[in-house]
């Protein structure tokens, strides 16, 4: 009890979400201005946070701001983009990972286009958690908020959030920006951030996950066995413990036996720990870069996938983006693997637009050890040059 009260070097990482104008801007200017009263963050005002400044991931540009401030429980790193555009762009490169998010409806307006849009987004890249801020209560009547409450209740469960569980703040970002201390105004921000500190729980940061590394580089040792090295990605990995080593069509079984670190032997690695892995009792056909070490069956290899992908617009990529179609033959390139892949659209949609994003299917040449979850971009075939990013949804067996 008392190490979680004071606690403050635990972080969460939050961001607002939801439809333009709704206030989430507002709200995370009002949420620093509150903080700041308490000495917990830097009072960060509206005009600031919205000339965000730009931010290069995986060649897309996204405008996005960082704010930080502190509860009495933990700290918290939060995002708000200007555009929707950015929003969609920041959800699926994974710009900002967001353990939690506030989703912010006006209640002026109820849920609109956007609102669906983030919340289908939010589920597919794994936000858990959600806390809403039902906004711009002081524009309305109780029966209205009442209303779009049920509303945003439905909404929610119709994307596969628990909606009748979500905790719902009421409030008006406005009022609170302005000092106002009645019920609506910074009185909704407390009751928001403690909503947050209830509510929003912080993931075991992958380390519960079954071990998985990438290979970087890999080379054999006559006489003494393979060497993988590469960053664990999650898990913990134990010395003489098994493993398989998958990629490429293939899975071979091995017995770890030696981890290093820094030249240093150790007993273990954690996710995060860049290393080098001795493994032995297999002959490879061909050491490839890309090859994964995962624990044992806890991933299947696997060639056709679901994904949402985000085609770059002109200003983004370093070559000129076509319209992209079903049937497009391109190079996947994930984690420190590549191999060719063919996209289709969904039916209904002819052509994906520079700048868009859609749900795809995929197939690769050659099965990997493909995981829920997992980013990667799209490349060019003969030009290698990165088109689109995107993020996998579905795995089909
Ligand atoms: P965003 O696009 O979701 O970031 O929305 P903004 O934070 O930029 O807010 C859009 C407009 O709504 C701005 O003019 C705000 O001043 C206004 N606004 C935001 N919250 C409230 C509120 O609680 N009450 C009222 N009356 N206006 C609000
Ligand atoms: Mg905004």
């Amino acid at each position: 009890e008392s190490f979680e009260k004071n606690n403050t070097s635990v972080n969460c990482n939050v961001g607002t979400i939801g439809h333009i104008d709704h206030g989430k801007t507002t709200l995370t200017s009002a949420i620093t201005k509150y903080a700041a009263k308490s000495g917990n963050s830097k009072f960060v005002s509206y005009e600031d946070i919205d000339h965000a400044p730009e931010e290069k991931s995986r060649g897309i540009t996204i405008n996005i701001y960082h704010v930080g401030y502190n509860t009495h429980k933990r700290r918290y790193a939060h995002t708000d983009c200007p555009g929707h555009a950015d929003f969609i762009k920041n959800m699926i490169t994974g710009t900002s990972q967001m353990d939690g998010a506030i989703l912010v409806v006006a209640a002026t307006d109820g849920v609109m286009p956007q609102t669906r849009e983030h919340l289908l987004l939010a589920k597919q890249i794994g936000i858990k958690k959600l806390v809403v801020y039902l906004n711009k209560a002081d524009l309305v009547d109780k029966d209205i908020l009442e209303l779009v409450e049920v509303e945003v209740r439905e909404t929610l469960i119709k994307y596969g959030y628990n909606g009748m569980d979500i905790p719902f703040v009421v409030g008006s970002a406005l009022l609170a920006l302005q000092g106002e201390q009645s019920e609506l105004g910074e009185p909704s921000i407390q009751k928001l951030l403690d909503t947050l500190d209830d509510y929003i729980e912080i993931p075991c940061r992958d380390l519960t996950l079954p071990f998985y590394m990438p290979s970087d580089n890999i080379l054999s040792i006559v006489g003494r066995g393979t060497i993988i090295i590469g960053t664990v990605k999650q898990g913990i990995i134990h010395k003489r413990s098994y493993a398989s080593l998958m990629g490429y069509n293939d899975e071979y079984k091995c017995t770890v036996s030696e981890i290093q670190i820094f030249h240093k032997s150790v007993e273990r690695a954690y996710a995060g720990d860049h290393c080098g892995i001795l493994i032995k009792g297999i002959k490879i056909k061909e050491l490839r870069r890309g090859l994964v070490l995962c624990a044992e069956k806890s991933v299947n290899l696997n060639n056709y996938f679901e994904a949402e992908l985000y085609l770059l617009n002109k200003n983004e990529a370093n070559c000129l983006i076509k319209p992209l179609v079903s049937n497009s033959l391109l190079t996947m390139y994930c984690d420190s693997w590549l191999t060719a892949c063919r996209i289709d659209l969904p039916s209904d949609l002819k052509m994906l637009m520079p700048g868009e994003h859609s749900i795809v299917k995929l197939v690769i040449l050659q099965k990997m050890p493909i995981l829920l979850g997992q980013r990667f971009t799209i490349r060019q075939q003969f030009s290698n040059e990165t088109i689109a990013t995107g993020l996998i949804t579905k795995i089909k067996e």
